[in-house]
């Protein structure tokens, strides 16, 4: 062997390289590769030769060249397979982020059942007629409840001008009262002086008692006359502020129904019906809120994103009721690890995100270890048979004039590298590696 040539160990070197960049290219290539990629992975850590990888390498190579297979029979079918799927998911999407009223929600986990079960080429055109059916109805639904609203607001305007009438109706009733009391005060007035001159002129007894029993007898008149007046328009008031209290008691329990009623949807279409957790509408809320914090105090903020390992598998293995499960108990788990400041919403699917406020992006990552280590060993399984469950979580920290998408880009960018370098792990972004401008 010349000193030019390569030597065996340099060969062997670069085969290694190789082999390493291959599988590197190969992963999340063909869900039939996975699992042949990630016991490699976990040699490799293990520091396996290349030796001790012929087995695996060589069930790749089988697997490859029954992919290849498949390939050549199906080339065509193989991409109506793949638009088949892409119009299955953007419709799952569809469902799982539009606004859905509470009367339309078991219709729309019906809806999303028939998806997920993998509608077949006969009913794939139903999915479609009643994903649309569907939200048309939500449309009409929205819009009546808008009409209903409406409603209600120009009937509490008529309602509000009755009230205002009667109350101008016993505003002027005190007045008209008020008048009435000046004139009857005159009244007497006028009699009793009547009284007086007369004392003043009568020289005889008996006349002067004549004349001062018709003055008495005048004021007698008056008086009940003003009282009857009076009675009657207490008895008028206090008919129209009965009227009006109960007017406005009913304005009151038809508004505080409303409230109930409002906030009771705007709840509903910020949480996830299927985990009980926030929603991604959910999350923009608060993403921003905690962001225009942090710009203003510059205390630390981090986001992460978690993803959970091979869920298609799960669905696939134990059924989609399995699947909804494990995203329940995912969903739980993550929200009862977190610190209570900390926000974890279900961002869709099988993603997760976390917001943790006054977190630097190592503390986040601690956290997120703790985390997923606790999920990988909480012992998960389906009626007694253990079952694999990891997730891998991106990590990113609000940085210098951050917008909130470019740390969530940021995040999911680190969640990539976690998952290409064989799942169940957390990654922080890096700024010097992840190849984002930072
Ligand atoms: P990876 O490790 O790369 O994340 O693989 P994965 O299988 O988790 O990811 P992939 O995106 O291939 O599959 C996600 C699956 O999650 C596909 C979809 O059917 C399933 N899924 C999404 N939403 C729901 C849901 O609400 N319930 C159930 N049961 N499954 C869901
Ligand atoms: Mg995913
Ligand atoms: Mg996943």
């Amino acid at each position: 062997m010349t000193s030019a040539e390569p030597s065996q160990s340099d060969q062997e070197k670069l085969l290694y390289k190789l082999v390493i960049q291959f599988l590197i290219f190969c992963q999340g290539g063909h869900k039939l590769l996975e699992p042949h990629l990630l016991q490699i992975s976990k040699r490799l850590k293990a520091g396996a030769g290349l030796n001790e990888l012929t087995p695996e390498l060589d069930a790749i190579s089988k697997t490859l060249l029954h992919i290849s297979k498949q390939g050549e029979q199906g080339g065509l079918e193989s991409l109506f397979k793949q638009q088949h799927d892409y119009l299955i998911q953007r419709i799952d999407d569809l469902l799982e982020h539009a606004p859905v009223p509470m009367r339309f929600q078991q219709q729309k986990a019906a809806l999303k059942q028939r998806v997920k079960t993998g509608a077949g080429d006969s009913s794939f055109n139903k999915v479609i007629d009643s994903a649309i059916a569907l939200l048309l109805d939500i449309k009409d639904y929205a819009v009546s409840e808008r009409k209903d609203i409406d409603g209600f607001l120009s009937g509490l305007g008529v309602q509000l001008g009755e009230i205002e009438q009667q109350a101008e109706m016993v505003g002027q009733s005190t007045r008209l009262s008020l008048d009435h009391r000046d004139r009857l005060n005159l009244e007497i007035n006028r009699q009793v002086d009547g009284i007086k001159d007369d004392a003043r002129r009568a020289d005889e007894l008996v006349a002067l008692k004549a004349m001062t029993s018709e003055h008495l007898d005048n004021l007698m008149l008056q008086l009940l006359s003003h009282k009857q007046v009076e009675d009657e328009r207490q008895l008028r008031a206090e008919q129209q502020i009965a009227s009006m209290t109960a007017k406005l008691q009913a304005l009151e329990s038809e508004t505080e129904a409303l409230r109930v009623k409002l906030k009771l949807e705007h709840d509903r279409a910020l949480s996830d019906a299927l985990t009980g957790l926030p929603n991604r509408l959910a999350y923009k809320d608060r993403v921003e809120m905690e962001a225009n914090r942090w710009m203003r105090y510059r205390a630390p903020l981090s986001l992460a994103i978690w993803d959970i390992d091979f869920f298609k598998c799960i669905n696939d293995n134990y059924g989609h009721k399995a699947g909804d499960k494990t995203l329940a108990l995912v969903g739980q788990l993550l929200l009862n690890n977190c610190r209570a400041t900390d926000f974890v919403a279900r961002y869709g699917g099988e993603e997760f995100v976390m917001l943790m406020p006054n977190t630097q992006a190592g503390q986040a990552l601690e956290m997120a270890e703790n985390v997923r280590d606790m999920i990988e060993h909480c012992g998960f399984n389906h009626n007694g048979e253990s079952i694999n469950l990891t997730l891998s979580c991106g990590i990113s920290e609000f940085t210098a004039d951050d917008h909130v998408d470019d740390v969530f880009v940021r995040a999911d960018q680190a969640l990539y590298r976690a998952k290409q370098a064989g799942r169940n792990r957390c990654e922080v972004y890096r700024h010097d590696r992840d190849g984002l401008p930072g």
